[in-house]
Parts: structure tokens; sequence; C-alpha cells
């Protein structure tokens, strides 16, 4: 396989990173999400994410785990995902946002409000 690190947006599929040997913050070609994170876990990139978003006041925790309970049809998971890139020997995972009229944070914020909504 070949090396370097390669991320598609998890909205559109966009590939935004094609083999390259680095890859920062940016926003996907296809859709104008903003990415941002690249840390090795999960949770320490919601963190970083919210930094530079101007959220950290935000608790990433609880939107992590409101993160992974987004079912495929709801909103926000349309504005907010979670994924990884593809690398040689661990993943980075990245946080894309879809900012919409509220912004980053206004977005994020609403993954705070998303708690368990009754159904199911
Ligand atoms: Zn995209």
């Amino acid at each position: 396989m070949s090396d370097g690190i390669t991320l598609a947006c998890p909205f559109c599929e966009t590939v935004v990173a094609d083999a390259l040997p680095e890859i920062g913050p940016g926003r996907c070609p296809g859709c104008d999400a903003r990415y941002e994170g690249g840390e090795d876990s999960a949770p320490a990139t919601v963190r970083a994410a919210l930094a530079a978003y101007n959220a950290d006041d935000l608790p990433a925790g609880e939107i992590l785990d409101n993160l992974f309970r987004l079912s495929p049809d709801d909103d926000l998971a349309h504005r907010v995902a979670i994924t990884s890139d593809r690398r040689e020997d661990f993943y980075g995972w990245w946080l894309f946002v879809h900012e919409g009229p509220e912004g980053a944070r206004g977005t994020l914020a609403c993954l705070t409000r998303h708690r368990h909504a009754g159904s199911g």
C-alpha cells in the first residue's frame, strides 16, 4: 500500500487528503465542512476541535457521547461527524463540522443538548 495519510469527508466522501505526508485542519472542497483534530484518539480530537472553534467551555465527553449515539437520519448527523484517517501504523481522528448560520460553536453546542429524546 502507498505511504502517507488519506482522509475522506464523512459527509460527501470527497478525498480531502490523498496519501500526504502530513495533514492539518482545513475545509472539504466538496461540501465546505471544516475539519479539525488529527489527534490519535477521538476524545483528544474533540477537545482539540473545541479549542479551535473557541468552544472549549463545552463538555467534550458529552459531545463525543452524543456524537456516537446520533442516528444517520438525525439532522445533526449531517452537520457534525467524527471519522478516522488512514495511515501506516495508527489512526488519526478528525471532527468535521458544517458551520451553518449559528457557526461551528453553535452546531457543537446542539450536541450537548441532544440527550435521550425518549423514543426507543
Ligand atoms: Zn465534504
